[in-house]
């Protein structure tokens, strides 16, 4: 058997590491192939010449700093170096040998680009998400925030980093939250909803993940992603009382409408009674019929209450409609001294309950005549506003309203006066949202209010 006998050389030259040997005086004394491929030179150009000179841009950078280091402790070093001319990055190795340096490197440009893109993949998906990203080392110190984490809690950056999670928790949930942070840091990711406070004092309500950061099998942290939640927070609250009031509305209405059948009768007995027994002292018998007729109109608003049924709206003439009710109400402004003027424009038909409608300009003009107890003008504008909806407005001259009391208006029961059910201007508020339309108060005291209705010719 033949042995090829091969030079130490040639095996540098086979290896896949490039690979340069340097004298004492940093002079080349060897290049391997990889060598002379990844620096672009011929091995001519670099045997006898020195290093510094031949590469003249690394002086003072890491790589001279480094290789003086081999050489003069006698240590081995391992380092990554980028190459400017080259445009390339080099992981290099170097062993001190008796004669002088070995230096083997690498390009590892291709890996480098490729975990930077990475690297940059991570960040985007920290820096940009929309959420607030954060991390924490396992005392709950900020190790690291994102830009919706400052907008969310109002801090910068900086201040995060001096700063653990627990004075931005709000303190009845803080007990909590760190139980929730320890179960993170012993290893179990968590879902939780808490309240956050911003650096103003606003309550925040967020819904958070906390998960274990594990480094080389160890859990060194945790990371946060909070989201703000207030928003659907308020809505949910909102569904909820608005589904509480139907609810209620539809008991109110159900409940009224039990009670007007019974009442129906009585009054119409106490009516025959009150006849028959025109002797006896009627004055239990007047009051008695006072109070049915109150409770008559108590349940009677609260009727409206009930849901509307679609096919109840019909194209109606407001005008027709405001006429009927100024009539109806003329006898009492004129027992309280009070003048009502109309102005009515011609006004296209609008969907509506005639009814309810009805219902709206009596409680608006009733509260107009009672606000003015020693007579005035209520003015009754009606027009078209736009090619969809119309305007009504009632001015009255009365007792106006105060700012306090404004905030009130609508709430059921609320009432100023003796004999008031405080349910008129609910019931009126409700009747114009359920034809899809709107209604302003504005009000100077002892100068009167103005109610001003928009709406929609069809809903
Ligand atoms: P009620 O008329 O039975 O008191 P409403 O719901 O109709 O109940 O009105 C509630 C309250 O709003 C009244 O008690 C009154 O204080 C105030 N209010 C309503 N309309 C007027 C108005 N045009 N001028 C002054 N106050 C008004
Ligand atoms: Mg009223």
């Amino acid at each position: 058997m033949h042995i090829q006998e091969i030079s130490p050389y040639e095996i540098l030259d086979r290896i896949t590491d490039a690979f340069f040997a340097l004298d004492k005086e940093w002079k080349f004394t060897y290049v391997n192939k990889e060598a002379t491929r990844l620096l672009l030179r011929k091995k001519e150009q670099f045997i006898g010449n020195c290093l510094w000179d031949e590469f003249p841009e690394t002086i003072d950078l890491q790589l001279y700093h480094q290789f003086h280091k081999a050489v003069n402790e006698q240590v081995a070093v391992n380092f990554e170096h980028y190459s400017f001319p080259l445009k390339s990055w080099f992981e290099v190795r170097a062993y001190p040998s008796p004669n002088g340096l070995s230096v083997y490197f690498q390009d590892i440009t291709d890996k480098k680009q490729f975990s930077s893109h990475r690297e940059q993949h991570y960040k985007s998906l920290f820096e940009n998400n929309p959420d607030a990203v954060y991390s924490l080392d396992l005392d709950g110190n900020y190790l690291s925030v994102n830009r919706a984490t400052e907008q969310l809690l109002g801090y910068s950056a900086e201040e995060f980093l001096q700063m653990s999670y627990i004075p931005l928790i709000a303190s009845e949930e803080i007990e909590k939250t760190m139980e929730y942070f320890s179960k993170a840091t012993s290893g179990s990711t968590q879902h939780y909803e808490t309240i956050a406070l911003h650096k103003n004092g606003q309550a925040i309500a967020v819904k958070v993940t906390n998960m274990p950061i594990i480094v080389h099998n160890e859990i060194v942290g945790v990371y946060g992603i909070a989201k703000d939640i207030s928003k659907e927070k308020r809505t949910e609250k909102m569904l909820l009382e608005s589904e509480k009031l139907s609810a209620v509305g539809q008991l109110a209405a159900s409940i009224a409408h039990e009670i007007r059948n019974p009442l129906t009768s009585i009054k119409g007995f106490l009516q025959l009674y009150k006849k028959s027994m025109k002797q006896i002292n009627s004055e239990y018998l007047n009051i008695m019929s006072d109070e049915l007729s109150r409770i008559e109109m108590i349940t009677g608003e609260l009727l409206v209450l009930a849901k509307p049924q679609a096919h109840h709206f019909h194209n109606e003439r407001v005008e027709k409609i405001l006429d009927d009710v100024v009539t109806l109400l003329s006898s009492q402004a004129l027992m309280n001294n009070v003048e009502v003027k109309v102005h009515l424009e011609d006004l296209p038909q609008i969907k509506c309950i005639a009814s309810q409608l009805k219902q709206v300009f009596i409680n608006l003009i009733k509260n107009a005549i009672e606000a003015m107890p020693d007579g005035g003008e209520i003015t009754i504008m009606a027009k078209k506003h736009t090619s969809t909806t119309i305007f009504i407005q009632f001015a009255d001259q009365g007792s106006g309203i105060s700012e306090e009391l404004l905030a009130k208006i609508g709430t059921p029961f609320y009432t100023t006066k003796e004999k008031g059910t405080g349910l008129g201007m609910m019931t009126t508020l409700k009747i114009i949202h359920t034809h899809g339309g709107t209604m302003n108060i504005s009000s100077t005291i002892g100068k009167g209010t103005i109610i001003d209705i928009y709406l929609p010719i069809s809903i």
